[in-house]
Order: C-alpha cells, then structure tokens, then sequence
C-alpha cells in the first residue's frame, strides 16, 4: 500500500510530545512491513534541521488556493532516519511556520488549515495518489473534509482516511472564516451541525468533528481512552458525534520504537543493559545520580518525565516529590511547562530544592537527558487526569523502571497493578495502579512501590523484569493499522 500521513509532528524533527514519536514510529513499522510511506510536514523554522539528511527542494511552484487568491510555497524533501519526509514552505507575510514555536500561536486554526489545504494541493499536483492518508489530530481533521468535498471532484476520488485523535481537548475550534479560506465557501452546508458546527459552541466550527464525520475511520490511542471518549467528560464534547459515528471509531494502542528506546542499544546512556544483565541499570543510576550531582547513596530514585501540564495531573507530581523525599527516596523530574504559571510554580520548587542533594527538578526539553533518567531510576510517575495512551509509562517498562500510573485512558491498558490486579497472574504484573486523583491515592500506589524497594529488593528487581518482558513496539498496532487500512481501502 501506499500510505501518506499528514501531520504536524515527526520525531526527532519536530517533537513536542508523544505525537512526533507516533507519526514516526508507525511509518518505520509500515515501512518495514513493506509498505510505501511518505510523510508530509510544515516547514518550521524551529525544526532540527541537523535531523534532516538530504534536504532539497522537491516541488518549486506550489500555488495553494487561499481566500479566494493562492499563496506560494515551495515543497522541501529529506530523510529523517530514513523517513521520507516533506516540507511544506509558503511565501507568504502569514509567517506561518516562523513564529519560533510549534504551537501557540493566536492564528493557529489559521496556520494548520493553511498547512491541510496545501499538503492535499501538493498531492493533487505531484500526482501523489496514496491508498491511504492518515492524518492526527485537530490540526488536520480538515484534510478529509476537503479532500471529499473539494479534491475528489479534482481526480482524488481514490482516497481513504484514517483519522486519529491523540488528545481530544485540543479540537481546532475557528471562525468561519476558515471555511471561506480554505475553499469550502458554501458556510450554510458546512456550518451544520452534522458536518462542522461546534456542538456547544454555536458560533464555531471545529476541526476535529470534522475531522470525526469525513474520515473513512477514526480511532484514537487506546481502547479504554475510546470508551472514555464517548462515554465520560474526556470527549469534551464530541461524545455524541462519536457516538453517531461509532461504527468507524476505536482504540489501538501506541506502541514505542525499540530502535529508540532499548535499553540493549541506546546511544544516550552509558551501560547497556537487558533483563540478562539487570546489574547494569544500578550504573546508570550512578551516571544519573553524577550527571544531575544528587548523592550517590542507598535510595531509591523516583522520577517524572512529561509536559507539564493540567492534563498530567500536575498537583500529583509535586505531591509525589515531596512525598518520595519525605520517605528517603530521590527525586528527578524532567518536564516541560506548558503554562506560564505552571512554569513559575515549579521554577519556585526548582529554586526551593537547590541545594537538595536528592531531589534535581529540571524545567525544558531534553531528549538525552530523558533517556538516561529513564534508564537510571527505579520507579516513574505518571499521575495523569487523563492519558490517551501515555508512551513514558511503555518506556518507563522497556528500561525497567516501574510505573505508578492513574487507572485511566491508556495507563489502563498498559500497566497491571503488583497487588490488586485481578485479570493478569502475578508474573504478569508490572507495575502500581491507582483511581482517585488525590495526594492519598497517590501515596498508596507510590508508598508500596518504595516499601517494595526498601523491604524486598529481589522482589522488586523481578517486578521490573516483568514489565521488560512486556512487547509495547510497533509490531501489534502496526498489524491493527494495516486491517485499519485494508478494511478502509475496499470500501
Ligand atoms: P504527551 O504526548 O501527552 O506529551 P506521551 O506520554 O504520549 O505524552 O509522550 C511523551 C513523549 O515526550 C515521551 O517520548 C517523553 O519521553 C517525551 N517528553 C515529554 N516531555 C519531555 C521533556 N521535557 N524532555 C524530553 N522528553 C520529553
């Protein structure tokens, strides 16, 4: 088959979540299984380009039709850890994709609709017809609204999507000016209900539910974040279109690319190891400790690794720093915030546990630094509100590092708690599960993970070994997207 995705995310290039590491690690695995995949992206400034090999210029000409006139751009292309990647440029004084960041900006609905619109014209006129285009997330549900509205009657009539929603709360709610923008200029067919109109908010659009009604099949990140979606708050408000379109909605799994993250071969940390030679984790703990100057000692090291952000349930992980260091751990966090006030929150902790010699808390993104906290400490949390699916508690697991995860979305799915779980045998086990989202719940998942590390170490070094035995690569969902794509494809 011949699969396009479309998204505005490809780890290493660009990355700002577990998005980036999706769109990049599925391509690998259809790519491995035989299958042709290109990947189209916007062309930030603020990409690593060192990430890029190749990079050229593939399409010169691409006039995109926008309000009613055509911006310029010019379509790069390049390899990214042999992906096939493009990139789309526009020339316009829209600065679309300079702006230093990824997101945030006030335009974005403007800027993503801008990016779907030019990536479907640059198919259209290189000729590029996929079997399947698979798009993520809010900032191209538009692709499938206006490849069967607009492209089809153009020559694309071929085409199947596959939508996937990595994280419901961002959904593209817009003006319908986007509607005259992209070209979809009949706003009373649009701007219903049963196509793009916003089910609370009546003035808007959005380009999820868009993206939910046009798409051949939707699914998001796990099945028990699917279940969730339609059913609980965390559809935030498109649990009655998925409802409507349940028959083409589900979960699949994430899986993680154990090219990146293994243990056995990783290039960011200095002792390699498997269950085979467990020993060597304990010196790259002694790395980490040395790394970040926390004291090397008898503890246990606990550590958060995630945006920070409401969604990951925030007031935990602070809970959980004080807590671990109030019961002689050690504490490293790594952590992105994602508001202003959240980052001066814990820049105030940051200052706060300086001369700590357990705790390091540092605040930005760190891809090197992540994969040796990974490797070096005992136990992660992941304290989440909610979590479509959630890849460090997968890599926490891959590098022996036991999980404390909130039972919800994805975390569900993935982690078995030591004690209480009730469908998988004791030496299927994993990890710690808790429900209630307060300090209390928290302590009691955390607090018998520590008192296994204090009162059982053996026990504890086979809890960890259990969860390295667990498969979360690409391999099963790879499968589920490739029945996804056929089942699609002959309809
Ligand atoms: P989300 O997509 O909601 O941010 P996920 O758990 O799905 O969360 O994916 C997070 C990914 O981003 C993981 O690969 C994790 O290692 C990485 N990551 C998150 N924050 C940071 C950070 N501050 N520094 C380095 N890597 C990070």
């Amino acid at each position: 088959m011949y699969i396009v995705h479309i998204a505005s995310e490809c780890a290493p290039v660009i990355k700002a979540g577990g998005l980036g590491d999706v769109v990049y690690g599925l391509s690998r695995e259809l790519e491995i299984r035989g299958h042709c995949v290109e990947i189209i992206l916007p062309m930030y400034d603020c990409m690593r380009y060192d990430q890029i090999w190749g990079l050229h210029e593939a399409y010169r000409d691409l006039w995109v039709p926008w309000y009613g006139s055509t911006i310029h751009c010019t379509v790069f292309c390049g390899w990214v850890h042999g992906r096939l990647c493009f990139f789309i440029q526009p020339h316009s004084g829209d600065n679309f994709f300079n702006r230093g960041h990824y997101y945030g900006a006030l335009d974005d609905h403007m800027r993503f609709a801008f990016f779907s619109k030019a990536a479907l014209e640059f198919l259209l006129v290189s000729n590029k017809r996929p079997d399947i285009i698979h798009c993520h997330d809010w900032q191209t549900g538009l692709v499938p609204v206006m490849l069967f509205e607009i492209y089809k009657w153009h020559g694309m009539w071929n085409q199947r999507v596959c939508y996937t929603i990595h994280n419901f709360k961002h959904q593209g709610i817009a003006g319908v000016d986007v509607l005259w923008a992209t070209g979809l200029n009949n706003e009373p067919y649009y701007f219903s209900y049963d196509r793009l109109r916003d089910n609370f908010n009546d003035t808007a659009i959005n380009f999820m539910k868009g993206g939910i009604v046009y798409s051949n099949f939707v699914n998001t990140v796990s099945p028990h974040h699917a279940w969730e979606a339609r059913y609980s708050e965390v559809g935030c408000g498109l649990g009655h279109t998925l409802e409507i379109h349940h028959h083409k909605f589900g979960g699949i799994l994430n899986g993680i690319d154990y090219n990146i993250w293994n243990p056995e071969l990783d290039n960011y940390i200095p002792y390699h190891y498997s269950v085979d030679n467990f020993e060597e984790k304990a010196k790259n703990k002694k790395a980490l400790r040395e790394r970040l100057l926390l004291r090397d000692a008898d503890k246990p090291l606990v550590c958060y690794i995630g945006r920070l952000d409401d969604q990951k349930g925030v007031h935990l992980v602070h809970h959980s720093i004080y807590y671990s260091l109030n019961r002689g751990a050690q504490f490293v966090l790594l952590g992105s915030p994602t508001e202003s006030a959240i980052g001066s929150w814990f820049w105030h902790e940051k200052c706060h546990l300086n001369d700590n010699p357990d705790c390091h808390l540092e605040l930005g993104f760190n891809e090197e630094l992540a994969h040796l906290i990974y490797a070096g400490a005992d136990i992660i949390v992941v304290p989440s509100n909610y979590e479509p699916c959630g890849l460090t508690q997968m890599i926490g697991l891959k590098y022996g590092t036991i999980p404390i995860v909130r039972g919800v979305g994805g975390l569900l799915n993935t982690v078995f708690d030591y004690d209480y779980d009730e469908l998988h045998l004791p030496e299927e086990r994993n990890g710690y599960v808790f429900f209630q989202p307060d300090n209390h719940a928290l302590e009691s998942a955390l607090g018998r993970a520590l008192e296994l590390w204090y009162t059982s170490p053996k026990e504890f070094r086979q809890l960890a070994m259990q969860g390295m035995a667990y498969d979360y690569s690409w391999n099963h969902p790879g499968e589920k997207y490739l029945g996804v794509y056929e089942h699609i494809r002959h309809k």
